[in-house]
């Protein structure tokens, strides 16, 4: 039986609805809306799709939001000068600065632009105040992709309490939060990455499985305990015939697609985990949608906070 479609769409928007009550009742405390600001840097493809629809989504339920574009050309100094503006400017609750930042920034800008950020305003869960906060199990903004997928297996009712969850993947901006989130849960986690030695076998231990490795289809069935359930984190854009035919057998829908679009976009988990696993999230459709309803969520969280109406 093929996998459950674990629908990130669906909930996105019960999730965004359900915030409505508390973009008003911000509205009604602070005779404002919740306020984002998103900084955008450089001329990033990608960037610009995430960009545009994180405002969009934050308009559409509400809030106040504004992109304010740097050019390719701006200086760290440029990005921390308005940071620090934004910081001061009581209209703004959550501050997002788009990754990546232009490569001429240097190696160290995320990490000092991203610092930079009031902790009361981070609502990437960047900060390391806030990093701090999520380990420790306090009040923290917590990161926007992990926190999504955390907010599907609570809603899914996935069991979590002392089931195995093996994340594939050690960054901060996934992996990392998404390890503390599952913990938190009372889960037995193992994060994997890399360097880690016979990957399929831990991965076949897994009730609760995820990838967020950025590999179209590396997660193949043999990775894959029957019936666990896998969130696939990757969103990748796979443009040659070979990957395509490699990942979806001809006349599927994903292979039409691809045959005429030139592209399409895959997951870190191959297609044929649906005949495996037990519940599975599609991509796109996923994780995608809950990580910009999170963003929308994280906002009115930190307005709420800011405000002490939510303590
Ligand atoms: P990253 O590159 O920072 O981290 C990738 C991780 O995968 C690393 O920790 C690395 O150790 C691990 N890895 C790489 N190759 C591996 C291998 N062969 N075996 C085991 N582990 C391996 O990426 P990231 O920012 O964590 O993003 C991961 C994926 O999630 C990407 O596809 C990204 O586009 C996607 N993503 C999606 C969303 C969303 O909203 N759906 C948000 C953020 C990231």
């Amino acid at each position: 039986m093929p996998a459950r479609r674990l629908d990130g769409t669906a909930w996105a928007e019960r999730l965004r609805h359900k915030l409505e009550p508390r973009v008003a009742a911000v509205r009604r405390h602070a005779g404002r809306p919740p306020g984002l600001a998103v900084v955008l840097a450089g001329t990033h493809p990608p960037s610009e799709i995430y960009v545009r629809n994180k405002i969009a989504t934050a308009t559409a339920h509400g809030c106040h939001a504004v992109l304010h574009r740097l050019p390719e050309t701006a200086s760290v100094d440029e990005a921390l000068v308005l940071v620090r503006q934004l910081n001061a400017d009581d209209t703004i609750d959550g501050i997002l600065v788009q990754s990546p930042l232009p490569a001429g920034m240097g190696t160290d800008a995320e990490s000092r632009v991203f610092d930079a950020v009031d902790p009361s305003k981070d609502i990437d869960g960047f900060h390391p105040v806030n990093v701090g906060r999520l380990v420790q199990k306090r009040q923290a903004l917590v990161a926007c992709t992990p926190l999504g997928c955390a907010t599907l297996l609570d809603r899914e009712e996935i069991p979590l309490r002392g089931r195995h969850a093996v994340v594939i993947g050690r960054s901060d901006i996934v992996g990392k939060p998404m390890a503390m989130l599952l913990l938190h849960r009372n889960a037995t986690v193992t994060i994997c990455h890399s360097r880690t030695v016979d990957l399929p076998a831990i991965c076949r231990t897994a009730d609760v499985l995820v990838a967020a490795i950025g590999r179209p289809g590396f997660v193949t069935p043999d990775f894959v305990k029957p019936g666990a359930t896998v969130i696939d984190v990757g969103i990748n854009r796979v443009e040659t015939p070979e990957a395509a035919g490699a990942l979806f057998a001809p006349n599927t829908p994903k292979r039409t697609q691809f045959e005429a679009k030139g592209h399409v976009l895959v997951g870190d988990v191959h297609p044929d985990v649906a005949d495996v696993a037990g519940a599975l999230t599609p991509v796109p459709g996923g994780v995608g949608p809950l990580t910009i309803a999170m963003v929308l969520a994280n906002t009115v969280t930190a307005a709420e906070w800011r405000l002490g109406l939510h303590l």
